[in-house]
Order: structure tokens, then C-alpha cells, then sequence
């Protein structure tokens, strides 16, 4: 796929389907930076999975909401590895509520982890890519952000502005050999839909596929979109959610 050696920066990579890409594009060969906030333990262990395989991985705290952070970080990790190929903005959050008990700070939180981290981390990496004059930045989106749902007015209002923020960037830099594209998951069984998944048995029954999604599913297609065969998909939204929005 084109991947070997190639530096990839997964925010959120600790677990769920962040940790997936980290492992698939390891498996492609390529180097991986796990980024993480509050779990060492489980960033810890996907760069031992990683390394396990012969590859190279580095874990690296930062949250992305922070925006000095985030510049330290991607800085750090061109120091060390010389460039920055791939960035998969994948780090997110809910704070589900009905608008009139949703508090301030719960609008605030998710709009700037979700929204203004993606800022944060793409700013920072732009600036190498379009020396590079090559680069690949994938969003997680969320079909939330096209369809809405209710009790997640921030949550997808963070990502629906992915979305127009994806097919910004991806014609600001198409021109500099950057492809920006966003991927839509529907229902996908990790730590932040447990609960959803538990009280709302019926969802099965909306999927044509019949089943949830894995963070596998998500990742392959994270994966081919980072690959040198997507060279040709820039500022596009895809869906992957067994085909439950038809
Ligand atoms: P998850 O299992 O809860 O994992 C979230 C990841 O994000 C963790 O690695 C977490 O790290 C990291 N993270 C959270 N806040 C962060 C911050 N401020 N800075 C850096 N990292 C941070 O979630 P998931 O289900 O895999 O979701 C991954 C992405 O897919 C999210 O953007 C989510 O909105 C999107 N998505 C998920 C689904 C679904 O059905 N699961 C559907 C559509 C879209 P720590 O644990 O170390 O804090």
C-alpha cells in the first residue's frame, strides 16, 4: 500500500478505534505515533503490540484540545523521525444531553477536543506536509454529524464542522500534494458506545449488514485513505456504517 516507513500520527490511538489504525497501519510497515491522553497504560500496550511486529512506535501524552501541545508534539516527532506523513485525526469524546440540562462546560469540552483539536493537530503537521510536498490527513467524522441525533447537539455540531473543515482544507492543499478526506462511522462497538449499544437493543435491526461495526472495518478503510492506492480521494466524506443511513 505504500506505507512502509511512512510516519503516521494517531490521535486518540490508545484504544477503540483509534488503537485499531495504529495496529493496521502498522501492519502496512509504516512508523506510529500513539498519541494519548489519560490512559499510559493502554498507549503503552499498543506500542508493545507494535513493536512486537518489527515496526516502530513512539507514545506520545498530549491533549489536543491544547494547542501548544499539539505544536510541541508534532515538532517533537519531526525532530525525531525527520517528517510527518499520515495524520488520523481520530481523538473524540461525548457528553450526551438534552440541550436544556446540557451544561456550558460539556458544549465547551467536546467542541474543543472534537473540533478545534483537529485544528490544532492539522496546523501543526501542514506546515512539514507542504514542505514535504506530500501528506494525508483523515477526519473522523461520524454519521451523528450528518444526520444528528438526539441529546448530542455538541457532539454533532463537532462533527458536522469536521466535515465542511475536511472539504476546506482538502482545497486549500490539493494543489501541495495533501489529500483530506473524513470517514463517517455508524455504530461501532468500543468503550463509547457500550452504553448506547446496551440500552438501544433494537439498532441491529436498522443495519442492513446486520451487525455492528468493528474498529476493523473502520480502520481498513483509514487505512486504504492513508495509502499511496487513495492518491486520488481528496476532501470526500465516507460512510461506514453497514449501510444503516440508506
Ligand atoms: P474511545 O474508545 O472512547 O477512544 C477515544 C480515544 O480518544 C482514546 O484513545 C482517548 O485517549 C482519546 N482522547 C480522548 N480525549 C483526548 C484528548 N483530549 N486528547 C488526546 N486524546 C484524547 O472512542 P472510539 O469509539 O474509539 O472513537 C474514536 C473516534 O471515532 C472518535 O472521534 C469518535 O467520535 C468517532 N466515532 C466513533 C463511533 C463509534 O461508534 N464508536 C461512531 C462514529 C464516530 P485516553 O483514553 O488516553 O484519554
Amino acid at each position: 500500500m505504500g506505507l512502509a516507513d511512512k510516519v503516521c500520527l494517531v490521535t486518540g490511538g490508545s484504544k477503540g478505534i483509534g488503537k485499531e489504525i495504529c495496529l493496521q497501519l502498522a501492519k502496512e510497515k509504516a512508523c506510529v505515533i500513539v498519541n494519548y491522553l489519560s490512559d499510559e497504560n493502554k498507549a503503552a500496550q499498543v506500542v508493545s503490540e507494535i513493536e512486537a511486529m518489527g515496526r516502530k512506535a513512539m507514545m506520545y501524552k498530549a491533549d489536543v484540545s491544547n494547542f501548544d501541545a499539539v505544536s510541541k508534539m508534532v515538532d517533537d516527532i519531526v525532530d525525531k523521525f525527520g517528517r510527518i506523513d499520515v495524520l488520523v485525526n481520530n481523538a473524540g469524546i461525548t457528553k450526551d444531553g438534552l440541550i436544556v440540562r446540557m451544561k456550558e462546560e460539556d458544549w465547551d469540552r467536546v467542541i474543543d477536543i472534537n473540533l478545534k483539536g483537529i485544528f490544532n493537530t492539522s496546523k501543526a503537521c501542514v506546515k512539514y506536509m507542504i514542505k514535504q510536498k506530500k501528506g494525508r490527513i483523515i477526519n473522523i467524522s461520524s454519521i451523528v454529524g450528518i444526520y444528528g441525533n438526539v441529546g448530542q447537539v455538541n457532539y454533532a455540531a463537532s462533527k458536522a464542522g469536521i466535515i465542511g473543515f475536511t472539504k476546506s482544507l482538502a482545497k486549500e492543499l490539493g494543489s501541495r500534494g495533501i489529500t483530506v478526506n473524513a470517514v463517517a462511522p455508524g455504530f461501532i462497538k468500543t468503550d463509547m458506545t457500550a452504553s448506547l449499544i446496551e440500552k438501544h437493543e433494537d439498532i441491529v435491526s436498522r443495519i442492513p449488514l446486520k451487525r455492528l461495526g468493528s474498529p476493523q472495518d473502520v480502520a481498513n478503510l483509514v487505512t486504504f485513505l492513508a495509502s499511496e492506492k487513495a492518491e486520488y480521494i481528496t476532501g470526500q466524506l465516507i460512510a461506514i456504517d453497514g449501510g444503516m443511513t440508506l
